[in-house]
């Protein structure tokens, strides 16, 4: 007679709240946790021995764009290799839906980080969207964001200018039947130029149908530069608008002479903080990556291809020296690489440090999975804030880490019963060795699996084992409850 489907034997809990680690057995019934102590008494129809390992909830990946990879790879082996068992989609602004794109236009970019092929965008509602990610059952569960560039897209004729009243009234419409489908939220990209044109007051107002659904507003901040706290207070306010909770997306300073400046904007977003829901997510590498841009050559010390659609040939190389190659300089390089992505290397070590150690930062991988050379943060992000920032660098103790990456971010998308190892809430649970756990993807070789991740369980079901996903794809698409109170109470506020 079993007690269990599975019992985790032996290990030691970090439960993600933050709270200290203790000894004890997991029980696994169905989906859920079903018990956390001493099971010693109890059997399991599967016991798995996990003596001197890390039982933790499954992580939370707080900034994805795997809108569209969800389905086109939905194995997952990047994200379950590093004991990631959600992610959220829909970032920066960019969606997959809801647009439906003509045969043969053109992906504007930053939509083609979500891959170029145009056949892709083919939901002209979310709802649509989030049917045919259900069916395509993934490995892990996902919770989905409306990209307000990705509104623009769908519903005017030309990006350069801001949306007129007819417009924003459709694209109020389009977000609403998004949210009542289950969406958790608009996200926002303004630094981007096919949304650099939409005024804040375009952002805000399309915010307002957000009102009565507890959402978040995560925004790519229009400048990450020379003018970030007026971009932050804009993103404040279109969350406002919508009475939504904020989450300013890979908050980092770009370029020399803004290095050192999160010590300005982290006691800004505290100030911020004591009267407004507002997290941030941050991913711990110094280079950043997106698509290919000019304005990006004059702050980075280096810049790295991951891919051209022109020149697919040169994904993985220094611009530098493919101009030479070239025989031009680098910024004429960048116009016949078009369309293009890259890496840049703008941020100083110091504010990575200073914005992971910040306590209401969340991880989030900013992985471009579409990329053939991509940023090593797509196969290393948690492993490296697990292994090198808590173990190595000793940046903060392993059970803050485990809560940035847990229960932190379920509590800011608004996520229940997950995020937290407690008796009843879902069974994504992820078991890694702490002395062992390791990054291995670099930006020489950026795609590679991490070390130390063991066992990860989606849901109850067994998705990873010892380095390999197992097949089983039993992740959910997590629909954000509809007419939920807001999340943003005082509680998560700093006070
Ligand atoms: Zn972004």
């Amino acid at each position: 007679m079993s007690d269990f489907d599975v019992v985790l034997r032996g290990g030691t809990v970090i439960d993600g709240t933050g709270a200290p680690r203790f000894d004890a057995d997991v029980g696994i019934e169905g989906r859920r946790i079903a018990a956390i102590g001493d099971l010693s008494n109890a059997r399991g129809r599967s016991e798995i021995d996990v003596r001197g390992r890390i039982v933790a909830p499954g992580f939370i990946d707080a900034h994805t764009h795997d809108d569209r990879y969800l389905m086109q790879s939905p194995l997952m082996p990047a994200k379950l290799s590093q004991g990631v068992t959600t992610v959220i989609t829909g970032n920066c602004g960019i969606s997959l839906a809801p647009w439906c794109a003509a045969p043969g236009e053109a992906v504007p970019p930053p939509l083609d980080l979500l891959g170029d092929a145009t056949a892709a965008f083919r939901y002209a509602a979310f709802g649509d969207y989030l049917d045919a990610l259900e069916q395509a059952a993934p490995a892990v569960n996902a919770a989905c964001l409306v990209g307000h560039t990705t509104l623009r897209v769908a519903l005017m004729d030309r990006l350069d200018r801001a949306a007129t009243d007819p417009e924003i009234a459709a694209m109020q419409a389009l977000l609403r039947d998004a949210m009542l489908a289950g969406a958790c939220g608009m996200s926002t990209g303004a630094a981007y130029p096919a949304a650099m044109a939409a005024s804040t007051d375009e952002m805000a107002r399309v915010a307002t149908a957000l009102h009565g659904f507890g959402a978040v507003h995560a925004s790519h901040i229009r400048d990450e530069g020379d003018s970030i706290r007026e971009a932050i207070d804009e993103a404040v306010a279109i969350g406002e608008a919508g009475d939504a909770s904020v989450v300013v997306s890979h908050h980092k300073l770009i370029g020399p002479k803004n290095h050192g400046r999160s010590v300005e904007t982290l006691a800004h977003l505290a100030q911020v903080m004591r009267h407004r829901c507002v997290g941030l997510d941050c991913y711990p590498y110094q280079a950043g990556s997106t698509v290919l841009r000019k304005d990006r050559l004059a702050v980075s010390s280096r810049v790295i291809l991951t891919r051209s659609q022109p020149h697919p040939e040169y994904a993985g190389q220094d611009l530098d020296a493919i101009a030479a190659a070239m025989g031009l300089s680098p910024e004429d390089a960048v116009d016949v690489l078009q369309p293009a992505g890259a890496i840049y290397f703008l941020m100083d070590e110091a504010d990575v440090r200073r914005i992971l150690a910040f306590p209401q930062t969340m991880i989030g991988s900013d992985g471009l999975p579409h990329d053939p050379v991509p940023h090593p943060r797509l196969w290393g992000t948690f492993p490296r804030v697990l292994g090198h920032y808590s173990r190595d660098v000793g940046l903060f103790p392993l059970e803050t880490a485990v809560h940035k990456m847990t229960g932190l971010t379920a509590g800011h998308f608004g996520l229940q019963q997950r995020g937290v190892l407690s008796e009843g809430n879902f069974a994504d649970v992820t078991v890694f060795d702490a002395a062992r756990i390791v990054d291995n993807a670099t930006f020489e070789h950026p795609v590679a699996q991490a070390t130390g991740v063991e066992c990860v369980f989606v849901n109850g079901e067994l998705a990873w084992r010892d380095g390999a996903g197992t097949g089983v794809r039993a992740g959910a698409v997590i629909r954000h409850a509809s007419g939920r109170e807001s999340q943003c109470n005082r509680s998560r506020m700093i006070s």
